[in-house]
């Protein structure tokens, strides 16, 4: 874990880099936000960062989260789910959290829409997509994509925002950019049958640069702000 000064240099680093993939890509650099993703980091650490100024945090694991909001009390975070969703979480994360990324199942978007306290927003959804195909991950696959999207668009409890992936690690950036550029044309594809969709959520510590040239609206970023999580 790094210490506090670390964290607002690492900060500023991460920063830089999406200031320098944005310009690189002739984008604003404010259609990109920071997710800092503080799982199995302590709520010291997220002290930190919310000191030099990072709003919005990212999360895996529903106890472990809901212990850090208890401790972190009235602080001025926005709180992403960013972890496996299993049915019997879907209370808590409709509860605590304002953002979900990892939505894969009608029957997990029907569980998040009916728990989502009513004097609460509708709870913020991206869909993931199994973008790599690889049968031991989290997502749906990109041929059900369009049924999940028509089914969760319509539940009163959800704002479908978007999409996300977790594509394969691949330390060579020259094949990084495939699977981002696949899940921009399936974003672009989306909207123009008619969502209005304005999140892709995609690129972590070691590709955010090419998420951003693909199209990222949303990095999460765990290492590169907080060190290792070990
Ligand atoms: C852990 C995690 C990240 C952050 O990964 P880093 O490589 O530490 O930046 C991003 N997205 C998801 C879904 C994660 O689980």
């Amino acid at each position: 874990m790094s210490k506090p000064n670390d964290i607002a240099t690492n900060l500023r680093a991460v920063r830089n880099r999406i200031a320098r993939a944005a310009e690189a890509a002739h984008r604003p650099v404010d259609s990109i936000q920071l997710l800092a993703v503080s799982k199995r980091q302590s709520v010291e650490a997220i002290g930190a960062a919310l000191s030099a100024g990072q709003r919005a945090f990212g999360e895996s694991y529903l106890q472990e989260a809901l212990a850090k909001m208890t401790a972190l009390g009235e602080a001025d975070i926005e709180w992403h789910f960013i972890g496996p969703l299993q049915s019997n979480k879907t209370k808590g994360v409709a509860e605590a959290f304002d953002w979900v990324h990892s939505l894969d199942r009608l029957s997990l978007a029907q569980r998040l829409s009916r728990q989502r306290p009513p004097d609460r927003p509708p709870l913020n959804v991206c869909v993931q997509v199994n973008i790599s195909g690889e049968a031991s991950k989290s997502g749906v696959t990109v041929e059900a994509l369009p049924e999940l999207l028509a089914e969760a668009a319509v539940l009163p409890g959800l704002h479908l925002r978007g999409l996300m992936a977790i594509p394969k690690p691949q330390p060579e950036p020259r094949r990084q950019h495939e699977p981002f550029q696949r899940m921009r044309e399936l974003f672009d594809t989306m909207n123009t049958r008619g969502y209005a969709l304005d999140t892709l959520s995609m690129g972590m510590s070691g590709d955010l640069e090419a998420a951003i040239a693909a199209g990222a609206t949303l990095v999460r970023v765990g290492t590169a702000i907080f060190g290792s999580r070990d």
